[in-house]
C-alpha cells in the first residue's frame, strides 16, 4: 500500500511522493519559547515525531527543519515581565524544551533554528516582496497586501469578501473572519527589542520568520509542512502568501495539521484549572513514555481527549508490551515453529504498516500490535510457543517500536539525568518517583504468571516477577497454601 497523507491544501487524502527521489524535506513550526511546553503542544510534536520516524521506517531520508520562535508578541511580553533581555528569557525555555523532547523520545530534527539568528534572511525576503509590489510601508512598518495575492485564503478557505481595502493588523494572531493586511516588519517600539536593518529599526512579524527559515534550508518548494490545526490561519496561510508571492513557485506540497487536545472533554485552559505542561504531569509522578504513548494513540486528525484514566491505561499498555518482550527474551521454548503464530506475526506487521500508511492511523497500528501480544502470550501460556517464533515476533515488536518508541524503560534514568526525579525529604533516589499502585486483579494475574513459571521450573522468570512486584511496593510470601501478597 502506498503511503498517504491528508493534505489540508486539497482537503483530500493523497498518495505521498517526495519532490526528489527518497528525500523528504519537511518543516515543522516548533515551540514559541515564552513558557514550558504544554501537552497540547506535545500532542503536535509527538505526531510530527511519528511522522518522521515512519517516513524513515519506509526508507525515506528525512531533512527536518524545526524553528523556535524566540521573537514575537508573546516572548517580548514575557521577557518584559521578567525584566530580563529577550535572549536570556527564551534561552531558559529552549533548554527546557530540549529536555522535554528527550524525555518524550522525540528525535532531534536535522536542523533546529532560532528566529533571531535569521533576521537577515527575513529582511531580504521582505525587500523582495516590496520590490515585487506585494508589500507597502506605513509608519515605519511593512505590511503584506492581501489583495495583491489573489490566491490568498486557499489553505484555510478564507472568504475575502469582508476584506476592507487598507485595513491592517499589527498583532501576530487574528481570526479567519477578520482577514487583513498583515505585518511583515514591525517598527521599533519603546521598550521592545529591535534590529537596525535596511528596512529601518524594528523586528520581524511572526509569519515571515517561518517563510524565511524554511526556504533558507529546504528550498523554495519543499515536501511537508506541519503544525497544530490552530496554525492553519493566519500563520500558515500567511506563510504561503509571503513565500509564493516572492518566488512565484508553490511553497509546500503537503500540509499536515494535528487536531486539538482537550482535557476531560473540555478545552484546556489555565482558568479552568485543567492546563498541564509536560512538567506538571511528571511532577505528579507520570512517566514520559506513558505520556508519549497516550499522545500518539489517537490518529492526529482526531481530537484527543486527555484524561488521567487514559494515562494510567497507557502505562498499563506499555507494561504489557514490555512484559511480552521480557518473556520473549527470557523464557525457554521447545524447538520448532508454530506456523499459525508465524502467520499471525506477519499479519500483525502488515496491519501495523497498512495502518500507518493510511495517513498515520496510530490507533489501528496499536490494535495490530496488541492482537499479536495477546496471541503470543496465549501461545506461551498453553505451551504452544516455539523457539522459531521468538525472533519473528521480536522483530515485529522492534519494528513497531522504531515508530512508537516506548519499549525501552528509560524514564527513570532520564528523569534523574535532568534532575526531575521527585525528592523525598530532599534526597534524590531512584525509588522516589511515586508509582501508580497496581490494581489487585493485576497483582493476582502476575502471581498466576509466576506460579506457572515456577511449575515449569523457570525460576529466572518467577524471580523477575517477584522483583517487579516488589519495585511497585508489592511483597510476595510463599506459603503452603499458595502465594500471599501485601502492599509495602
Ligand atoms: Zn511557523
Amino acid at each position: 500500500m502506498a503511503l498517504r497523507f491528508h493534505n489540508t491544501l486539497s482537503g483530500q487524502v493523497e498518495d505521498f511522493t517526495p519532490l526528489e527521489g527518497d528525500k523528504v524535506r519537511m518543516y515543522t513550526c516548533g515551540l514559541t519559547v515564552y513558557d514550558y511546553g504544554h501537552i497540547g503542544n506535545y500532542r503536535t510534536f509527538v505526531f510530527q515525531d511519528i511522522l518522521r520516524r515512519y517516513l524513515k521506517y519506509r526508507g525515506y531520508e528525512v531533512l527536518q527543519v524545526m524553528n523556535l520562535t524566540d521573537v514575537d508578541d508573546n516572548t517580548i511580553r514575557g521577557a518584559k515581565a521578567a525584566g530580563i533581555p529577550l535572549r536570556d528569557y527564551t534561552d531558559k525555555f529552549i533548554q527546557a524544551f530540549e529536555v522535554d523532547r528527550q524525555l518524550l523520545n522525540l528525535e532531534t530534527p536535522e536542523i533546529s533554528v532560532r528566529a533571531t539568528d535569521h533576521i537577515d534572511d527575513m529582511v531580504k525576503l521582505i525587500q523582495e516582496l516590496e520590490a515585487k509590489g506585494y508589500a507597502y510601508r506605513s509608519d515605519g512598518s511593512v505590511y503584506f497586501s492581501v489583495r495583491s495575492f489573489p490566491s490568498y485564503g486557499k489553505l484555510a478557505q478564507v472568504d475575502l469578501s469582508g476584506l476592507r481595502p487598507g485595513a491592517r493588523v499589527d498583532t501576530d494572531k487574528y481570526d479567519k473572519t477578520d482577514a487583513r493586511d498583515f505585518v511583515l516588519w514591525k517598527a521599533a517600539k519603546e521598550g521592545e527589542p529591535f534590529w537596525e536593518t535596511p528596512l529601518g529599526p524594528g523586528r520581524p512579524g511572526w509569519h515571515i520568520e517561518c517563510s524565511a527559515m524554511s526556504m533558507r534550508y529546504l528550498g523554495e518548494t519543499f515536501d511537508i509542512h506541519s503544525g497544530g490545526i490552530d496554525l492553519t490561519f493566519p500563520h500558515h496561510e500567511n506563510e504561503i502568501a509571503q513565500s509564493e508571492a516572492a518566488t512565484g513557485k508553490p511553497f509546500v506540497r503537503y500540509w499536515l495539521h494535528a487536531e486539538h487536545l482537550i482535557v476531560n472533554g473540555e478545552k484546556m485552559s489555565k482558568s479552568l484549572g485543567n492546563f498541564y505542561t509536560l512538567r506538571d504531569l511528571i511532577a505528579r509522578g507520570h512517566k514520559p513514555t506513558a505520556i508519549r504513548y497516550l499522545l500518539a494513540s489517537v490518529p492526529y486528525r482526531k481530537q484527543l481527549n486527555f484524561t488521567f484514566d487514559g494515562l494510567h491505561q497507557a502505562q498499563h499498555s506499555i507494561e504489557r508490551l514490555r512484559n511480552l518482550r521480557s518473556r520473549l527474551t527470557e523464557e525457554k521454548f521447545p524447538v520448532g515453529e508454530n506456523p499459525e503464530l508465524q502467520a499471525r506475526a506477519q499479519a500483525a506487521r502488515q496491519a501495523f504498516e497498512d495502518a500507518l500508511d493510511d495517513n498515520l492511523n496510530t490507533a489501528e497500528a496499536l490494535a495490530a500490535i496488541f492482537d499479536l501480544v495477546r496471541d503470543a502470550n496465549t501461545a506461551m501460556d498453553h505451551g504452544e510457543f516455539r523457539e522459531g517464533n521468538r525472533p519473528v515476533i521480536l522483530d515485529v515488536l522492534e519494528r513497531w517500536d522504531r515508530v512508537f518508541a516506548v519499549l525501552e524503560d528509560t524514564d527513570h534514568a532520564k528523569l534523574r539525568q535532568f534532575g526531575l526525579v521527585k525528592t523525598v525529604e530532599g534526597s534524590v533516589t531512584a525509588d522516589s518517583v511515586p508509582v501508580k499502585p497496581l490494581a489487585d486483579e493485576e497483582i493476582e494475574k502476575r502471581i498466576a504468571e509466576r506460579d506457572a513459571a515456577r511449575r515449569r521450573g523457570d525460576f529466572a522468570r518467577s524471580d523477575k516477577i517477584r522483583a517487579d512486584l516488589l519495585s511497585v511496593g508489592v511483597i510476595l510470601e510463599d506459603t503452603k497454601t499458595g502465594t500471599r501478597w501485601k502492599r509495602k
